[in-house]
């Protein structure tokens, strides 16, 4: 058995990250940026009003008050998309709609709610500072601003900031489509009856559901049954188009695990034991430069062999840096009784994990604990970490590693 971290290790350094690519801003969510990025003009583009209410001169509203209101005379109004027609004189205001052009003259907006209409004057009831609610030019990024570096992983709200300064195309890292093949004779298509010793595959809509999950597109390679020559057609046409391939099932030490005869004729693989509980046996590899993930076939199994061993390669190869290709752990508190493994693996323990009244991150056996039992996997939100032969009674601090995208 090899430990994990060896195992991981072995993925992301034979995983590149794909060559950098222009893509629309509108594309860019979700994708690693591969330049920086400047902002050449200002954000806000101009000073403009931060409420609705009237632009004037603070030292016209000195000393304003409920009892004692301001009456400045109403030059006109301002609405956001539209420039000021006047500047704003002593004992004047102008009408000003969040977000419009900050008149010359003024300093200051008197908030709507604090005045009065009175004919063609206001009455303006409270006092203003200069610079009250005017959000000044470049606020929020100054012009020449360096605003995004090469490497940052781009959410909704970097999306909002590329476009804000004027960007519709950036430099980033496609990506990957990846491959997903079940593999096995006893597999069998939702909809078809099962004859004798069938059962459905639920492990390749799982993996193509993880791949949405994490932003990947996925190409359905079906499931090959236990014949080498079709998994080996299956796997060179996934070859020719995909970044990277997983396939599930067959690659423990079974009789007629095909899969592992194929790879090991057409790629170069390494066949391993991984020293956690479940997914033990990994296969990995590269065929035609193409990594190759070979899961093992219990539907858990394949889903935690994903989460700790594929998913840091598939985020290399979307171009994330070494520290954000792995879960990190949290601390939590075991809410029951987990024995560690007695022959040196680590046990990862599908909980549901939520916080509780103390504020800690309480986890909870989601259910049967078995490789096959998919159930409780899909009702888990955490994998608990329990090390080889620890004993952990309820109450405990245990690591948790969150199932979030
Ligand atoms: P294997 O690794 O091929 O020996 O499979 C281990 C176990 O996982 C067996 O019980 C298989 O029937 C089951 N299995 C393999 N592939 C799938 C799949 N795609 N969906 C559900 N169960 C599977
Ligand atoms: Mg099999």
């Amino acid at each position: 058995m090899i430990p994990l971290d060896e195992a991981v290790e072995e993925v992301v350094s034979a995983c590149r990250p794909l060559p950098a690519t222009s893509l629309p801003v509108a594309e860019a969510f979700g994708h690693v940026l591969a330049e920086d990025v400047n902002a050449v003009d200002p954000v806000p583009p101009f000073a403009n009003s931060a409420m609705d209410g009237y632009a004037v001169r603070a030292a016209d509203v000195s000393g304003a008050s409920v009892q004692s209101p301001a009456r400045l005379r109403v030059i006109g109004t301002v609405a956001a998309g539209h420039a000021p027609t006047a500047s704003v004189g002593v004992g004047e205001a102008l009408r000003i709609m969040t977000g419009a052009v900050f008149p010359g003259g003024a300093d200051a907006v008197a908030i709507v709610e604090t005045t009065r209409v009175d004919g063609d004057h206001v009455l303006i009831s409270a006092e203003a500072r200069s610079g009250d609610h005017v959000r000044g030019a470049g606020d929020d990024i100054a012009a020449g601003t360096g605003v995004f570096a090469a490497g940052t992983v781009l959410g909704p709200g970097h999306v909002g900031v590329l476009c804000s300064i004027g960007r519709e195309k950036i430099q980033a890292i496609p990506l990957p489509t990846i491959g997903v093949l079940s593999t096995g004779d006893e597999l069998v298509e939702a909809g078809s009856p099962l004859l004798p010793g069938q059962i459905r595959d639920s492990n390749r809509r799982t993996l193509i559901a993880l791949l949405a999950r994490d932003g990947y597109s996925a190409v359905d390679l079906g499931i090959a049954p236990d014949d080498e020559a079709d998994i080996e057609r299956r796997l060179s046409l996934a070859a020719k188009t995909c970044d990277a391939i997983l396939t599930s099932g067959g690659v423990s030490m079974g009789d007629f695990d095909y899969v592992k005869a194929v790879l090991d004729r057409i790629a170069s693989m390494r066949w391993m034991q991984v020293a956690i509980r479940p997914a033990k046996p990994f296969a990995f590899g590269v065929l035609d430069e193409i990594p190759i993930f070979g899961l093992p076939g219990n539907p858990v199994s394949s889903m935690v062999s994903y989460e700790l061993l594929a998913r840091p390669g598939l985020r290399r190869i979307a171009g994330l840096r070494h520290e954000l290709l792995r879960r990190r752990p949290v601390p939590g508190v075991a809410d029951g009784s987990w024995r560690g493994a007695g022959d040196g693996r680590t046990t990862f323990v599908r909980v549901v994990a939520q916080f509780a009244g103390d504020g800690r991150l309480h986890a909870q056996a989601a259910g049967g604990q078995g490789s096959h039992q998919l159930h409780a996997m899909s009702l888990s939100n955490a994998l608990a970490v329990v090390p080889p032969g620890a004993e952990i009674s309820p109450g405990e601090a245990v690591d948790l590693l969150t199932l979030t995208p």
